[in-house]
């Protein structure tokens, strides 16, 4: 029924796969199916084929060394939760912890997440704050030169994903930076009300009372992707606690930054997004340990 007019490939090996797209480049992959199957028009006058890719091993597969993890594109939301926990920070764990029910997260995959064509989710945002870097390639090329480059390339302004027909995420690398302050927030629900959703994804060093290295992902699941400067610029340096006012002016600026850099963001996503940060900022807290070995 859902392949009514199209034909589905399931290659074994990557050479499999390749061959097919040198002879069919506009095929569709599928990976879980969690997004396909949820658009009722997706695949409606595609008279084009489907692979999927979720039989070819070697996307499967996770290693890792002291830096960093490489992880497949068919990595599933869930296998990525069960190996985190021996490597990953709060921050992707609470993320992948907030996506869907377990059932999903064992369809939903690490490629698909990334690769949704026009909507943005919890995911890109948290791992565009890890320094995580994709490999793709073109498979509808003879000569295969895979590319690395950050996650949050791959995005237009508007959020929407810039591969062409054709090119495959086959992995991503995830950092293993390890920050003092780690924080996923969302308000909404991405999937029932994208247009009111808003997801922040924040990360910082504490140095006793003073907070550096600051990093901060807000997306809006319709307008997309904003990394934030202004909060860097803002708060690298910054005395711990910071003050009512001084947050309530900072949560101002980047709000104010963010509505007039991208197009789209409603009245409440805005006032969302305020509260967020000034959430976020509440919570940071001075570094007591490293004050008392001090003293
Ligand atoms: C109930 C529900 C809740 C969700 N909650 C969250 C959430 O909290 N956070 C979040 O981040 N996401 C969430 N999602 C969205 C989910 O991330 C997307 O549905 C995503 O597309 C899932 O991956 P998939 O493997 O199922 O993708 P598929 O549906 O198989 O594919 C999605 C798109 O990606 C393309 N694609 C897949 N793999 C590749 C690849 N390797 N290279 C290039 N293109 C590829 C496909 O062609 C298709 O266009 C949720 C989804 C559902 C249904």
């Amino acid at each position: 029924m859902f392949y009514s007019n199209s034909k589905l490939i399931i290659p074994e090996t990557f050479n499999e796969l390749h061959s097919y797209m040198l002879k069919k480049p506009n095929c569709m992959f599928f990976a879980g199916g969690t997004y396909i199957m949820n658009n009722k028009t997706y695949l409606k006058d595609e008279e084009q084929s489907i692979v999927d890719i979720t039989h070819i091993r070697e996307f499967s597969e996770i290693t890792r060394n002291i830096r960093y993890v490489d992880v497949g594109s068919t990595v599933t939301a869930n296998k990525l939760l069960e190996i985190g926990k021996l490597a990953f920070n709060d921050l992707l764990l609470d993320t992948l912890h907030n996506t869907s029910t377990h059932i999903v997260r064992n369809l939903i995959t690490v490629g698909g997440a990334v690769c949704t064509p026009k909507i943005r989710y919890s995911l890109p945002g948290t791992l565009a704050m890890m320094n995580t870097v994709v490999e793709v390639v073109d498979l509808t090329q003879t000569k295969l030169m895979p590319k690395l480059i950050p996650i949050d390339k791959l995005y237009n302004s508007k959020g929407e994903l810039m591969l062409e027909r054709g090119v495959l995420l086959k992995k991503i690398r995830i950092s293993l930076e390890n920050y003092d302050f780690e924080k996923f927030s969302y308000v909404g629900d991405p999937i029932r009300t994208p247009e009111s959703t808003v997801i922040i994804s924040f990360r910082a060093n504490i140095e006793q009372t003073v907070l550096n290295k600051v990093n901060m992902s807000i997306t809006f699941p319709t307008c997309g992707l904003y990394l934030s400067e202004t909060m860097a610029l803002e708060l690298n340096g910054a005395q711990l606690p910071i003050s009512i006012s001084r947050v309530k002016a900072i949560s101002e600026k980047i709000t104010e930054g963010v509505t007039q850099e991208m197009d789209g963001i409603s009245p409440i996503q805005k006032e969302r997004c305020k509260r967020l940060i000034q959430s976020i900022l509440f919570e940071i807290e001075p570094d007591q340990h490293s004050i008392e070995a001090t003293e």
